[in-house]
């Protein structure tokens, strides 16, 4: 970790060292070789990659949904080569179809790829709490009180992280936690004998099939039937096929509609669809279709009221339920837009140009990019995709 010193000028700075934060600082390294760069990352938490590596690890899941070539490294081969010639054929490395690595082999790489690029030297563990937009460079200043300034700055927030809470759910009910609340901790949780898990997505039953495994009585109740879908969004969003005609329209109100309507949200690939399934059938995963209409809770012990009619007690509640569709960033970007006047579209999300410049010094990722990117845009691949367009800015 660096101390940002407030008179250099850094050619990069980065806002959030997630994986979308982390890639685009490794892919400018890797493109200025030749050239070097000053990059930085500021991100609040001890280490990158922290808010991946704990959603990922509360989900329990196993394999990563994607394929390996959406790994963070440049070559999207990386992944494969590090993984060593043997590991199509040795069990738990990838899962076919698609060669999905083992979430601790895509972390593994990960680790690598940081140390390789010496990334935790060039990490600022602190926050951005407001940025003023000068002629020849922006202005940065942190929580801590730190001013930062570089030429060039890349928003990776991630989501807006406001957690969808059910409106039966009270502050006082100690036992219904979100999946990705930061104390959340299965540790605590195999000392109960019964869980609910309210959520119909790949995050509520990967959690479901590993309550179960732990030998809890499991409770699924999801407000749609199982859907399945492989991946996320038809991977036609990830080239021409569907891009072509995403980039050409003018509307960003149908932009919006389109990547809406393009994402499988609360979908799971078809062999956790599977695992689900069997388990349900053999009676050890209870299923439900329907929505809580109240919950009460008496000591430990939450009464859940459903719209079914059905009554269930639980020891725990789980809420699986995802974050709600928002604009990251908070007053920090409320301020950039109003001081600046920075174009956003009427759901508030950036207009940028094809580089992703939000302004000549101002460049996005993520869901702040999701009006150029189209619905991959949180994605690992929209990482790559952004990290490309921003790239390209290097050779301006
Ligand atoms: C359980 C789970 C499984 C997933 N599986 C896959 C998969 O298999 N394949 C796939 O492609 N995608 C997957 N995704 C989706 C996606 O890849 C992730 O959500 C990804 O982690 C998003 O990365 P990010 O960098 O945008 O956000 P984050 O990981 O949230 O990182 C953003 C960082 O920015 C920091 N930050 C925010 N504001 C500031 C500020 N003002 N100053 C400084 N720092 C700030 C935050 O603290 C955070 O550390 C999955 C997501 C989840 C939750």
């Amino acid at each position: 970790m660096v101390e940002g010193a407030a008179v250099e000028v850094y050619d990069w700075l980065i806002v959030g060292g997630g994986i979308h934060g982390t890639h685009i600082a490794v892919r400018l390294l890797a493109s200025s070789r030749t050239q070097p760069v000053a990059v930085r990352i500021v991100d609040p938490s001890v280490t990158l990659l922290r808010k991946w590596r704990e959603r990922s690890a509360s989900t329990k899941m196993k394999y990563l949904r994607s394929p390996g070539v959406h790994n963070l490294a440049t070559d999207p081969f990386a992944l494969k080569t590090f993984a060593g010639k043997k590991s199509r054929t040795k069990p738990g490395i990838f899962a076919q179809p698609y060669a999905r690595p083992a979430l601790e082999l895509f972390n593994r790489h990960c680790d690598a790829l940081i140390a390789d690029a010496s990334l935790g030297e060039l990490h600022i563990m602190d926050t951005i709490q407001s940025m003023d937009l000068g002629e020849d460079r922006v202005q940065l200043k942190t929580t801590s009180g730190k001013l930062l300034q570089s030429k060039k700055v890349v928003l990776a927030l991630g989501p807006a992280e406001i957690k969808k809470t059910p409106s039966w759910v009270t502050p006082e009910m100690s036992q219904v936690q979100h999946l990705f609340a930061a104390e959340f901790d299965w540790s605590e949780i195999v000392k109960y004998k019964s869980v609910a898990i309210i959520g119909g997505g790949i995050s509520a039953v990967q959690a479901a099939l590993y309550a179960e495994s732990i030998g809890l009585e499991v409770h699924l109740l999801s407000r749609h039937p199982m859907r399945t879908h492989m991946f996320d969004s038809d991977p036609g969003w990830l080239g021409p096929k569907f891009l072509t005609q995403f980039s050409r329209e003018k509307s960003y109100a149908k932009r919006r509609q389109w990547i809406d309507r393009s994402r499988y949200t609360g979908s799971v690939p078809p062999e956790i669809h599977r695992s689900l399934n069997s388990r349900i059938q053999s009676g050890r995963i209870h299923f439900r279709q329907t929505e809580v209409d109240c919950g009460q809770q008496e000591g430990v012990t939450t009464q859940l009221t459903l719209k079914d009619r059905h009554q269930i007690e639980v020891d725990q509640v789980i809420l699986a339920t995802g974050f709600q569709k928002a604009r990251p960033g908070g007053k920090m970007i409320d301020r950039l837009v109003e001081r600046y006047q920075l174009p956003v579209s009427v759901c508030g999300f950036p207009i940028v140009d094809r580089q992703l410049r939000w302004h000549p010094r101002i460049y996005v990722s993520g869901s702040l990019a999701e009006l150029e990117i189209g619905p991959v845009a949180k994605n690992i691949a929209g990482a790559r995709q952004a990290a490309e367009r921003i790239e390209s800015a290097l050779k301006n």
